[in-house]
């Protein structure tokens, strides 16, 4: 059985705490390799590599650490086809979707690129007599990303590329269920000329992320994944006074009002509903039609469309989606199905009996479609994170935005109209931090940031773009005299002030 191991200090390091997990082809259900999961002395000797080459990176001016991103980012590209197959493998989502995922972490690459000038302090001349104020962005030192299982290539990516750039050493704790595109990267990294110790991957389950939360060196961890996880990371890591930003879970809604075109909107909602079997953090999940009319007219157009969905293996061009990522993840979604049944919607597409023709063990859902969903359902309330879209008619605008606006979660919303007034006070007004209009997926590109809202990020600063600097940064401001006429003789003993 194939054996995933570490990198650690520029090297594919065998784990040795005699402790594996599984790592699933979701295709055909079978265990296709083991994966390492490390102790916490593991994960130290991460860390030490890290410190020992940190002095080094961070000295390294911003226009060569800038060309190592730039080398990283042709690997990348030239690795393309090898980095979406081992994605898809691992993962399940189907090819076109895996390079997509590639390709949106390398645009946080292309981002960071532009480090020396990202990186560029303030300045202030003559702010006194003699005196000039200037300020400058120093990295941190040792950083670590845990990431989720969803996005393997991308949420590494986002983290990664700004913190190296900025010149951290970068510890990943990628997801158990499929860490090859992340070693993968961590050699890439190494090739394109970062020195060994400047990204190290290290697998691993919870004790492995109590390792990172805990060791005093580690100064800033980023996290995504689910709500749970992310606000117990956001709260240990912080007690333990590191810097901590932890992104969660999610309910995205897509507001459809009266005057949307809706054959542009079942696309939109199939797209988004069920595209990488909805395991996507900015998957829309909640259909929200304004006025019955609309809802009636939706549910007409959708029902055939979800009916027609093509689930298939990850290989088949011809797929629009493939397996969940295991088969525990699968059941759950089926016994979310069955609660909102019990909770009294109405299940107009019922995914559960899909079956996939000689590939029975593999873990495959059909697409379920849910009307007449209302706030006080449990299923309404969670994430369900599977190929699973509800809806939930409102009477009006008003009650459209309270929806998103009330939910505990606030990662994405759209709204689809054609209506500019509307958009825009639903743009201004909603409780959500992502919005798209006529867009279902609003991922801001990588020079703007990502972030939700409210129980969908914990901690102040989101990822990427300026954001990113920010995090993966710490600010110095000097304040310096060089007065005419040598030193003054004068004591002061007042706080000084400019008058
Ligand atoms: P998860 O929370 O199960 O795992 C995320 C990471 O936490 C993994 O590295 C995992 O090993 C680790 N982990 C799991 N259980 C842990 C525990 N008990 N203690 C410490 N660490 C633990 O999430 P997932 O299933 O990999 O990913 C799906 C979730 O991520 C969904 O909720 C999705 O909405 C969310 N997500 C959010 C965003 C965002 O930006 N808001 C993006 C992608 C995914």
């Amino acid at each position: 059985m194939k054996e995933l191991s570490h990198f650690i200090a520029g090297q594919i390091v065998k784990g040795t705490s005699g402790r594996f997990g599984d790592v699933f082809n979701p295709a055909t259900g079978e265990v296709q390799a083991k994966v390492a999961l490390a102790s916490r002395a593991e994960m130290r000797k991460a860390v030490d590599a890290a410190l020992k080459v940190f002095p080094e990176w961070a000295a390294v001016n911003p226009q060569r650490r800038a060309r190592v991103m730039f080398n990283f980012k042709s690997l990348v590209e030239k690795n393309m086809d090898q980095l979406a197959r081992m994605l898809s493998d691992e993962h399940g989502k189907v090819l076109a979707d895996a390079r997509g995922d590639v390709q949106r972490g390398l645009e946080v690459i292309e981002f960071s690129c532009g480090i020396p000038h990202l990186q560029k302090g303030e300045y202030t001349e003559g702010a006194g007599p003699g005196i000039d104020i200037y300020s400058m962005r120093q990295p941190l030192g040792v950083v670590a990303g845990i990431t989720p299982f969803n996005f393997p290539a991308m949420i590494p990516m986002w983290m990664f590329g700004v913190a190296i750039a900025c010149g951290n050493c970068f510890i990943n704790k990628p997801s158990e269920k499929d860490p090859s595109v992340p070693l993968r990267l961590a050699e890439l990294m190494m090739e394109a000329g970062a020195p060994a110790g400047v990204l190290q991957v290290v697998n691993g389950d919870k004790e492995a992320v109590d390792a990172i939360l805990e060791d005093p060196d580690i100064k800033a961890v980023s996290f995504v994944g689910s709500t749970a996880i992310a606000e117990y990371v956001y709260s240990r890591g912080t007690s333990h006074g590191k810097r901590v930003q932890a992104m969660g879970g999610a309910k995205n809604h897509a507001i459809i009002m009266p005057d949307a075109d809706l054959d542009q909107v079942t696309n939109e909602l199939i797209g988004a509903g069920y595209g990488s079997a909805g395991e996507r953090c900015m998957a829309i999940s909640v259909a929200v039609p304004v006025g019955e009319k609309t809802a009636d007219a939706l549910v007409k157009k959708l029902k055939p469309r979800v009916e027609a969905l093509r689930v298939g293996i990850p290989t088949d061009p011809e797929s629009d989606y493939g397996p969940m990522v295991t088969a525990q993840q699968r059941d759950k979604v089926k016994d979310y199905i069955e609660m909102g049944v019990k909770e009294g919607a109405e299940l107009v597409v019922d995914g559960r009996g899909f079956k996939m023709q000689g590939y029975d063990k593999g873990f495959y859902l059909g697409g379920s479609l849910f009307d007449r969903v209302t706030p006080n359902m449990k299923t309404y309330q969670e994430e369900i994170f599977g190929p699973v879209l509800q809806i939930a008619r409102a009477k009006d605008f008003d009650e459209a935005i309270s929806l998103p606006s009330n939910h505990t979660y606030g990662n994405g919303v759209a709204i689809f109209t054609r209506d500019g007034d509307a958009a825009r006070e639903f743009a201004a007004k909603v409780n959500v931090g992502m919005v798209g209009i006529n867009i279902p997926i609003p991922v801001p590109l990588a020079y703007h940031t990502f972030g939700g809202w409210k129980r969908s990020a914990f901690g102040d600063v989101n990822q990427h773009g300026t954001e990113g600097v920010r995090f993966w940064t710490k600010i110095k401001t000097v304040t310096q005299r060089w007065p005419k006429g040598g030193v003054r003789e004068n004591v002061d003993f007042n706080i000084p002030t400019m008058r």
